[in-house]
Order: C-alpha cells, then structure tokens, then sequence
C-alpha cells in the first residue's frame, strides 16, 4: 500500500514552465527513495509538495491517505547544513521537536528525563556518546549533521525527509553517515525520502531511486537497487 502518493502532480511558481511535471508514483510505507538528478530538476521543489510546503498546480499529493493541505507534522527533516541552534547543546537541539510537536510538547516538562534517556540513545547510536553537553560551534561538521538526522527522528516520525543532508561534508565523513543513516532505517523502517545530486549516495542507501531530468520536473527513470552492502 501507498504511503506518499502523487497523483499526476504538477506545480508551476510562474509562466517560465512547470517545475515540477506530471509526476505520478507511490511510495509504500518503510521504503528507502532517493531523487537524483543535477541543480535545478526539481528536488527540492518535490520535496516540499511531500511535506505540504508548496501546494500542486496540479493533481493530487497525498500522504498516508489524507491530501496533502499544509506543513506535514508526522516528518522529520534534515538539509545539507544541520541548522542546529547555537546557544544550545547537543542534547538541547536534539530533544527540541520534542518541545514542539504533539503530543509530547505537553508533556515535556513532567517526562523530560524520559526524552533526555531517548536523546542520549539515539546520539549513541550515531556515535556522539559525550558530546550532549557540548554546543554545536564546538562540533565538527559531520557531528553536526550526526546531531540534525537525531533531531529529524527524536519524535519517531513515519516519514525523514532529507534534502542533500551530507552535501557539505568530506567523502570519508559522508560514507561513514551514509552507513549510521542505513542502520538506523534497517532498525527503525521509517520512511525515507532522500534528494541528492550524488548518484552514488542514491545507489548506495535507497531501495529505489528516481533520476530526474535536466529538463525541470520530470522523472527520467525509476530503478530499484539490489546491491549487496557491507
Ligand atoms: P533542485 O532542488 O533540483 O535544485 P528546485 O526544485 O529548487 O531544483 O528548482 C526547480 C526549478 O524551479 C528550477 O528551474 C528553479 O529555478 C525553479 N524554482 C525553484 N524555486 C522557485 C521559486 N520559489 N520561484 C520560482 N522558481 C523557482
Ligand atoms: P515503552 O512503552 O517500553 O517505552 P516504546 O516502544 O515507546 O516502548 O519505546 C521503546 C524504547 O524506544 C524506549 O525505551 C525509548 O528509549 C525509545 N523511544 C520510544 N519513543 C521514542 C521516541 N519518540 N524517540 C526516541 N526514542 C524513543
């Protein structure tokens, strides 16, 4: 069954053309997809039709059943800079949607020792055991980002998106988080969403991959990836 589904979905900004364009596809619950495609295609602008953040010119965006009709509450989402608040630490920007998002906004004050037990485990299992307490200016950039993909997943969303999340980090940082992001999906399965211009990174995480064009908006070609991995 269908967890993101589009349904011949178009989205114009203005008359320069369609950025995205008639996309049709399904993708089912606890699949790993990625978008490749260069600067320009699309990614981003299909990315926000998933989350609600852009409305389609054009067809239907559903997710988990129910049109799409604003910001999505039940994702997570990290971008290639980690964004994490300065003046707080490590642990402070992770427990944070947990601050926002329901149901748990409300009960952070009597349960937050629980949430601070979640936080340190999740930043365990990306390696940043003893770095709760330091603030983000003290982090490298991978730690960062280590630091942003458990802020996306501190509230257990169904659905991480996440737009070229390790652009800005060196190749040998990029392929270690590549594999802490694949260890956490295989243990969690939830529903990941990736753009990428890096073809490699697609192949290497998704399940499926969707290349896009140059030519604005249109899904070039759909490939599901049976590679053995590490
Ligand atoms: P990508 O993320 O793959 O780089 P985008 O989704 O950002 O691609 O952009 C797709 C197309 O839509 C591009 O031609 C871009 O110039 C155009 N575009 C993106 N955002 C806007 C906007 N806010 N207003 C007008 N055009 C836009
Ligand atoms: P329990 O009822 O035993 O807490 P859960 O399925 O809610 O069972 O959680 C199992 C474990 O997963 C908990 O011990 C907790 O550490 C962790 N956990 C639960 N919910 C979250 C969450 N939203 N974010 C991070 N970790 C969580």
């Amino acid at each position: 069954t269908s967890f993101v589904d589009f349904q011949q979905v178009s989205l114009a900004y203005d008359d320069s053309g369609n950025a995205i364009e008639d996309i049709s596809l399904s993708i089912g619950e606890g699949e790993f997809v990625a978008f490749v495609g260069p600067s320009g295609c699309g990614k981003s602008t299909f990315m926000k039709l998933c989350t609600g953040l852009h409305a389609p010119t054009g067809g239907s965006v559903k997710v988990d059943g129910v049109e799409v009709g604003g910001p999505l509450k039940i994702c997570g989402m990290a971008f290639q800079s980690a964004n994490l608040l300065p003046w707080r630490t490590t642990l402070d920007n992770v427990l944070l949607p947990l601050e926002i998002v329901k149901p748990y906004r409300s009960q952070f004050r009597q349960r937050r020792a629980e949430f601070v037990g979640w936080a340190r485990d999740l930043l365990r299992t990306v390696g940043l055991e003893g770095y709760e307490d330091q603030y983000p200016w003290q982090l490298s950039g991978g730690m960062q980002q280590r630091a942003s993909i458990c802020r996306a997943l501190i509230h257990r969303p169904r659905l991480l998106m996440l737009d070229e999340p390790f652009g800005a980090l060196d190749a040998f940082t990029r392929e270690e988080l590549w594999c802490v992001l694949r260890d956490l999906w295989e243990a969690q399965r939830f529903t990941v969403v990736l753009v990428t211009h890096d073809l490699r990174e697609a192949a290497f995480l998704a399940d499926t991959v969707y290349v896009m064009s140059r030519r604005p908006g249109r899904i070039i070609e759909r490939r599901e990836i049976d590679l053995p991995r590490p």
